[in-house]
């Protein structure tokens, strides 16, 4: 029993450096064969630009984070590379465009 103990207690893990490497390589790869989909929002900005769609107020490279893809149908997996089914808007009027939403189903069952 004490001798199982002191091997397990000095077991050591070999060291592999290289598994790092592998690691980070295939990370590499992973990105580069990323579906051209997942890129969705770097496309939509390139075809419809850096404004914002409902308010107009624009961005450059340095604010551009605030701009963000909306999904017209509400599906985000619904990406046609045309970019159909996008809509560039700011932070704000994305917010805005879904409490929007939100609120249009709460009146249309008030009524
Ligand atoms: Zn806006
Ligand atoms: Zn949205």
């Amino acid at each position: 029993m004490k001798n199982r103990l002191y091997r397990i207690h000095h077991k050591r893990q070999p060291q592999k450096p290289a598994d790092y490497q592998s690691i980070d390589e295939a990370l590499k790869k992973l990105q580069k064969t990323a579906p051209p989909w997942s890129d969705y929002r770097e496309r939509s900005l390139k075809i419809h630009g850096l404004i914002c769609a409902k308010c107009g107020r624009e961005f450059d490279h340095e604010t551009r984070h605030l701009l963000t893809v909306h999904h017209k149908d509400g599906n985000h997996l619904n990406n046609p590379p045309d970019g159909s089914n996008w809509e560039n808007l700011c932070v704000y009027c994305h917010d805005d465009e879904h409490s929007r939403e939100l609120l249009g189903d709460y009146l249309r069952d008030e009524k």
